[in-house]
């Protein structure tokens, strides 16, 4: 039967491209996808397989059950686009003012709906239920994968897999790892109160900039000289507002960033040692500050089995010729949460275009197409691997 199933994936391979470069051509930001939303749900009403839609926001969550007994797997596409103005040069360009899908979840919800559409013609003969997630708002924290999971789109679930199609990797490549896939991605915001005064009386001010020049020199010492060498972590700082004259002190500071990290003792670690940086460089310069920070996506950390079975599968795969287990990539994906409720794993599907090899987020970014189809092929021979073991 999986033979069957890849055929009759490579046959909607025009139906996948049409439905990918329709989506492209009409992409919405992150909590704004009703049309996407709208477009999905439709598709499912048309194929006569039951969805449920608004969950957890803009999310749908369609359900396949098979004519035989067997687990519950699901499978996640996420389909929100970017603030970014579409620069190709292509028929299926972006047809909405500063919108893009610069990230290629076009091309996931067009690879789960295909798929969908395929598995239909195969329920009588399918074992267990098949779950379709389509994902609202990824790109942009708090993400839609928190509220959809809160709304039940696991329950029943006995595990769940994703893939991304990535445009740095070449077509043919399957990329994934038995432990962090991707790290964790916090932002935080110190705001520093000195006191303002005369440039030339120094001594009657609390020189705000100065302290935050300190405040910056000390925190980068959290990763060089606090955290153990063998572990990840990186803190940067985007942005340092202060100051609007040469002669005067500035009396606040403010200062923008990010921690990345791929293990969350590590992330509490960061935490707590910029909480003491913070506290005694304010209290060395009689200052005072306020701190917040806001934990973001949890890292990618796929279960191992599961990992393991993606790799089997690929194997298989006539369209693949390499298969790598990858070190963790520093972005973020809120397919973790996913992963923190549920056994599964993410993994990359090569999709670089080579005549045109723009990474994510670019506005150029464009993908292989025919990488849906091996996103497709691998994701259902996972869950017929999952369903086949004991
Ligand atoms: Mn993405």
């Amino acid at each position: 039967m999986l033979q069957a199933i890849h055929q009759a994936i490579d046959t909607s391979f025009p139906e996948m491209v049409e439905i990918r470069r329709y989506l492209h051509q009409y992409p919405e930001l992150s909590f704004q996808e009703y049309k996407t939303a709208r477009y999905i749900a439709d598709f499912y009403e048309k194929l006569g397989i039951p969805y449920q839609k608004n969950i957890g926001g803009n999310g749908i969550v369609a359900t396949l059950k098979g004519g035989k007994a067997g687990k519950t797997i699901a499978l996640r596409a996420d389909f929100d686009a970017l603030p970014i103005q579409d620069e190709k040069d292509v028929p299926y360009k972006s047809k909405v003012d500063g919108v893009m899908h610069a990230c290629g979840h076009d091309g996931h919800t067009a690879t789960l709906l295909t798929l969908a559409k395929v598995m239909k013609e195969f329920q009588e003969e399918l074992s267990g239920t098949l779950v379709f997630i389509h994902q609202h708002a990824e790109e942009y924290a708090p993400g839609g994968a928190k509220p959809m999971i809160e709304a039940g789109a696991l329950d029943q679930v006995d595990a769940v897999f994703g893939t991304h199609l990535w445009a740095t990797t070449p077509f043919g490549t399957i990329q994934t790892t038995k432990s962090v896939l991707m790290a964790g991605s916090d932002r935080f915001e110190i705001n520093l109160q000195g006191q303002g005064g005369h440039g030339a009386y120094p001594h009657e001010t609390k020189d705000s900039i100065v302290i935050g020049a300190q405040l910056i020199t000390q925190l980068q010492q959290i990763v060089s000289r606090r955290i153990d060498p063998l572990e990840t972590a990186v803190l940067s700082i985007g942005i340092f507002e202060a100051g609007n004259a040469f002669n005067v002190i500035a009396d606040k500071a403010k200062l923008i960033g990010t921690v990345r990290y791929l293990n969350r003792d590590i992330q509490e670690q960061v935490i707590q040692e910029m909480e003491k940086i913070i506290k005694g460089v304010t209290i060395a310069n009689n200052c005072t500050y306020t701190f917040k920070y806001e934990k973001g996506y949890p890292p990618v950390i796929n279960h191992p089995n599961e990992a393991q079975l993606i790799l089997d599968v690929t194997k298989e795969l006539p369209e693949v010729n390499t298969i790598e287990e990858v070190v963790p990539v520093m972005g973020g994906e809120d397919f973790s949460y996913y992963l923190l409720e549920k056994p599964g794993a993410f993994f990359f599907t090569g999709a670089r275009k080579e005549e045109n090899p723009y990474p994510h987020h670019h506005p150029r970014f464009d993908f292989d197409e025919r990488a849906m189809p091996v996103a497709a092929k691998a994701m259902i021979s996972t869950c017929f691997a999952f369903q086949q073991q004991s």
